[in-house]
């Protein structure tokens, strides 16, 4: 009978997909899916530390689990992510019934841990060989792991591992490490598969995609010819992101191409023109700006103002008027007074996001903010962060109560999570959609139209 493994994730999207990644080297190994924790030989838990509340989660979900190793002494543990990366063997001394400790840059060493873990397994259950493997692994990011997705209509797809850009408060650049591009044919070549096999939208995933292909050092300039759908056209070029989606959006099948996290200062003209010419590229973009205030963006280390960002968005919007915007928010970063938050506010108020990723400020290991004077105390942090979601739970709601009777195409997705008669799907801008129809919809797109606004969704019938 087949070994079988549980993945328990915590954090962003980058980390979901290394779960899909991890799945795949469990699966191309030989293990099954475990329905959870009781049933799983082996439980590999993908940490996030991009704040204190994701790293507590993470320390009671591993302290639960010292149970099931009491109850089971072969049961095998290994925790991987940007806490295996920062902690390291540490975490060894605090939770001694750890097994494999590896990093974001490491998925790869799965393999040989996997076939020694075989060959322990069928000695002594209680054999201890704690493993690390936490290097930084450039090559990493060339390699193509096997992946086994969760959806069959939306996939992920890196296209490039870590990040340059430092803001103080943020750990990706130590944990991650830093900025490396997917080679071309690598990323044409994993998509064009994915088309084959029936998905129909792709999100590209990179910390700042925005700047894809700045450290790929082939010269031959890009040519035309990409010879629809075969891989032969698909030469490692000198490209950057505008390029690539334009190869991306010339394989067949594919109906919907999305892309996250960009940054402000990387968004460039041509990028903005590229998403408005190729109607397969979403109409939404998921654009950070942390704080309205230039003297805390300046502290973030974020590389704008507040008006330059604010240039980003009146160009996107003149060139594409239904543009869904959304972004993420710091509130009670050392040294924010109420003027610094009052600007944050305006921003809010100004730009009318579609939606917002909100997050108190949290004092992070090794990043360059935890040595800023004027950290605030979680009180107020936590007042300014409940004043922002107030705000912008008012604007995100009128937004989706304006797109009441409105027709709006659709991807279906599957059944949805709460009611389980109707389906869901999205908008090119990226709102969530149910409505009642059969599963045989899922992966085609169909009208829809708007009859009632939600907080954070849609309701509607499909127009035949
Ligand atoms: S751009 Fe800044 S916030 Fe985003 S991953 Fe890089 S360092 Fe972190």
């Amino acid at each position: 009978m087949s070994k079988k493994f549980h993945i328990h994730t915590f954090g962003c999207q980058m980390n979901v997909h290394d779960s899909e990644k991890i799945a795949g080297m469990f699966s191309e190994s030989g293990y099954a899916e475990a329905h959870g924790v009781n049933d799983a030989d082996v439980i590999v838990i993908n940490t996030c530390s991009i704040r204190e509340k994701a790293e507590q989660k993470f320390y009671s979900e591993l302290g639960r689990l010292k149970h099931f190793k009491d109850r089971d002494p072969k049961l095998r543990i290994a925790v991987a992510g940007c806490i295996a990366q920062q902690k390291g063997s540490g975490l060894f001394k605090r939770f001694p019934y750890v097994d494999f400790i590896f990093g974001p840059q490491n998925i790869d060493s799965l393999e040989k841990w996997i076939g020694q873990e075989s060959g322990v397994r069928s000695q002594k259950s209680d054999n201890k060989t704690q493993i690390t493997e936490l290097t930084d692994n450039p090559e990493h990011s060339i390699k193509n792991l096997p992946v086994k997705r969760e959806g069959r209509v939306s996939a992920w797809v890196s296209i490039m591992y870590g990040c340059d850009n430092f803001c103080s408060y943020c750990v990706v650049p130590y944990t991650r490490g830093r900025e490396r591009s997917r080679q071309v044919s690598d990323i044409m070549t994993e998509i064009t598969e994915l088309s084959a096999q029936g998905f129909k939208e792709i999100t590209l995933l990179g910390q700042n995609v925005n700047s894809y292909g700045k450290n790929l050092n082939e010269t031959n300039p890009p040519s035309p010819p990409f010879d629809k759908g075969g891989q032969g056209g698909f030469a490692n070029q000198n490209i950057d992101f505008s390029d690539l989606l334009k190869a991306i959006h010339e394989v067949n099948g594919l109906k919907r191409i999305r892309f996250v996290t960009s940054h402000p200062r990387d968004l460039s003209k041509k990028l903005i023109r590229t998403m408005q010419d190729l109607p397969n590229v979403c109409e939404h973009i998921h654009l950070p700006v942390q704080s309205g205030s230039d003297r805390i963006l300046s502290l973030m280390n974020r590389g704008y103002t507040f008006k330059q960002y604010k240039e980003k968005i009146d160009a996107l919007r003149s060139a594409m008027p239904d543009i869904a915007i959304t972004t993420d928010i710091i509130t009670g970063f050392p040294g924010e007074d109420e003027q610094d938050f009052e600007l944050t506010m305006n921003a809010l108020r100004e730009i009318e996001y579609d939606g917002i990723f909100a997050f108190k400020y949290s004092r992070r290991q090794d990043t360059a903010a935890v040595n800023l004077p004027e950290h605030l105390n979680e009180k107020t942090k936590s007042e300014r962060l409940a004043r922002v979601l107030d705000l912008q739970a008012e604007i995100t709601f009128r937004k989706n109560i304006e797109l009441e009777g409105k027709i709006l195409e659709v991807l279906v997705e599957g059944a949805s999570e709460t009611d389980k008669d109707k389906l869901t799907g999205r908008t090119g801008s990226n709102k969530i959609v149910n409505f009642y129809g059969g599963l045989e919809l899922m992966g085609t797109l169909v009208n829809v139209r708007i009859l009632e606004a939600k907080q954070h969704s849609l309701n509607g019938e499909v127009i035949p």
